[in-house]
């Protein structure tokens, strides 16, 4: 069935990705772009697009009701995301939410929301398939090699750190050892954080440099070995899969959903 949808942050690099799956890859229907940039102006001339003049707008409330979207896809910036969802959600439109910087706490709150609205909401850190699977591999792997850091390497202009990836993949890390080897001994750090941030025991390095798209490594360490994983985005349509999948199931899912693997098999 095709579904009516706002891009929120469309004239971002994400959101720019966005419209141009949804025109060019999906049967859906984009009814509304919304971002602080570029307002007034037609998106499709922007991206060069060859469909109908789409003006873009900044008030998400007002776009929601004069479009009546069903699905709104978010990839802002972690300062506003929140409001953006409390608007989405009390308006009772499904929303699929990749801006990142979103804490323990906000999911609490979010989980609320979208039980009182009646509407569902995914978010997920990281909409590329293959960086699904490098947390699922890291969450095993954690079971036999509980030794382990993450370094997490992003483009220059990202604003969150430690990225969402690396948060989320060191809690499933956590689940899964039986214990922590690494956090016995008193270290020095000659320059403060020169060992990275701790979540909970699992050291996360950030690296953000110009060139650089979305990387990762897990680096596990046992006796006389080590086992790296590592999962690259070359480009930003390399998290396009994943919106498609969360367009597909997003009306079937219920409430809060976070991360894209529960929508894998
Ligand atoms: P970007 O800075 O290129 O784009 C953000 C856009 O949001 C900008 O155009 C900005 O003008 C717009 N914006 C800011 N405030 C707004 C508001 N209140 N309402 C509407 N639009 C607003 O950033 P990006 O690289 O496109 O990334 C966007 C977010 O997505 C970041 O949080 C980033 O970390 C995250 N991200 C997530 C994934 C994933 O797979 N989940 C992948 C890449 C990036």
């Amino acid at each position: 069935m095709k579904k009516r949808i706002i891009v929120n942050g469309a004239c971002g690099r994400m959101g720019q990705e966005v419209v141009k799956t949804i025109v060019l890859e999906r049967e859906d229907i984009l009814v509304g772009v919304c971002d602080r940039i570029n307002v007034g102006k037609n998106i499709m001339e922007l991206l060069a697009l060859d469909a109908e003049k789409l003006i873009i707008k900044d008030d998400l409330e007002g776009l929601i009701r004069e479009t009546r979207p069903e699905v709104i896809i978010d990839f802002t910036t972690p300062t506003v995301v929140m409001e953006n969802i409390r608007i989405g959600l009390s308006n009772g439109v499904n929303m699929i939410v990749g801006t990142t910087g979103i804490t323990e706490v906000d999911l609490e709150i979010i989980e609320k929301m979208a039980r009182e609205n009646k509407a569902n909401i995914l978010i997920a850190p990281n909409f590329a398939l293959g960086a699904v699977l490098m947390m699922r591999f890291a969450a095993e792997a954690a079971r036999y090699f509980p030794a382990v850091e993450i370094i997490e390497l992003h483009h220059d202009q990202k604003l969150d750190s430690p990225s969402g990836t690396a948060i989320k993949t060191a809690e499933l890390i956590n689940k899964n050892r039986k214990e922590d080897r690494g956090s016995e001994k008193e270290e020095i750090e000659k320059l403060s954080g020169a060992r990275g941030a701790d979540a909970e025991g699992v050291k996360i390095h950030s690296v953000r440099l110009p060139g650089l798209v979305a990387h990762q490594e897990v680096i596990f360490g046992g006796e006389g070995q080590t086992l790296l994983i590592r999962h690259d985005s070359y480009n930003r349509k390399s998290f396009m899969p994943g919106v498609k999948l969360a367009l597909d199931r997003i009306a079937d899912i219920s409430g809060l959903v976070y991360g894209l693997e529960h929508l894998l098999d």
